[in-house]
């Protein structure tokens, strides 16, 4: 066993692979920094409606992966394809247009603005504005307006937010951060959500509480999410499927129980790993 299943976050409703379409899907992807070979010739599926856990000792190539799904590297070899449709060479700004939300390892909100303005800001990026409608006030923008407003007192209600939302987000504690930055990804409304190492910088109770979102994000909000993590226990007791890398190379892939005793996966971890 590479890790217990110490989160005690709720486990998924069964943690086997499900009959359903794929969403996401990784074919052969290769990168390269120069001689070094980040990935090589990575293939997985993700599901609708699934959590899979991206795990692999430092250096394995996540981060590299992450980045390319989220079209900041373009792999130099493979495809990576939403719904059937390559995203290869789309903008990292517009992923959103894509159905693709993400969260940043370090926290990427607007400091200076509240937790309400930077939800909005989120949900903003999904809808069609222009600037004469805007400044001339039209009904339509008016209507656009409230119905923004009802989607970000939403997500404060779910994301438990309701009392820090006119409280800037400089002044929270990383944790809350966190959550605030969840809730911009979740605004955006995407049919997949990459997460960064949410867990990482979080408390015990913290990572627990966490567990439990990511779960009811699946279950209420029809999203399959992605979850590049160190946090064994996390990953572990959410994902429905584990894709385990190491040095830029596919090592496992399978249920959580499966990736865990995988010969090989424990093997690159020997040595020690955190979670
Ligand atoms: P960690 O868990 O430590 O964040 P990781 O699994 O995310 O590691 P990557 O950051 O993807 O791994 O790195 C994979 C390999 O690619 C490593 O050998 C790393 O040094 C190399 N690498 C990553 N980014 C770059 C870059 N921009 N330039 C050169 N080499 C890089």
């Amino acid at each position: 066993m590479i890790a217990s299943n110490t989160s005690g976050a709720v486990r998924s409703a069964g943690t086997s692979p499900t009959p359903g379409d794929v969403l996401l899907s990784v074919r052969d992807i290769s990168v390269s920094f120069g001689g070094i070979k980040a990935l090589t010739t990575v293939s997985f599926d993700l599901r609708k409606g699934h959590i899979l856990g991206l795990i692999g000792p430092n250096g394995a190539g996540k981060t590299t992966l992450f980045n390319c799904l989220s079209c900041l590297y373009r792999p130099w070899q493979g495809d990576i394809s939403m719904n059937g449709k390559s995203i290869l060479g789309q903008s990292p700004h517009r992923i959103c247009d894509l159905g693709i939300g993400r969260t940043f390892q370090n926290v990427a909100l607007f400091p200076q603005l509240s937790v309400a303005d930077n939800i909005r800001v989120g949900a903003h990026a999904r809808t069609r504005g222009d600037l004469i409608s805007d400044a001339l006030r039209l009904p339509w923008t008016l209507r656009r307006e409230r119905q923004l407003d009802g989607q970000v007192g939403e997500l404060l209600e779910f994301l438990e937010l309701e009392e820090v939302a006119d409280v800037l987000v400089s002044e929270l504690p990383f944790g809350t951060q966190k959550r605030v930055e969840l809730g911009r990804a979740l605004a955006a409304k995407p049919s997949l959500l990459l997460l960064d190492e949410p867990a990482g910088g979080l408390t015990h109770g913290e990572v627990n509480a966490l567990g439990e979102l990511i779960v009811q994000i699946r279950n209420e909000r029809n999203m399959a999410i992605l979850l590049v993590e160190h946090h064994m226990g996390l990953v572990m007791s959410i994902a429905d499927r584990v894709v385990a890398l190491d040095f830029g190379r596919k090592l496992a892939e399978g249920t959580p129980g499966e990736v865990q005793s995988d010969p090989l996966v424990i093997k690159a971890y020997l040595g020690g790993e955190d979670g």
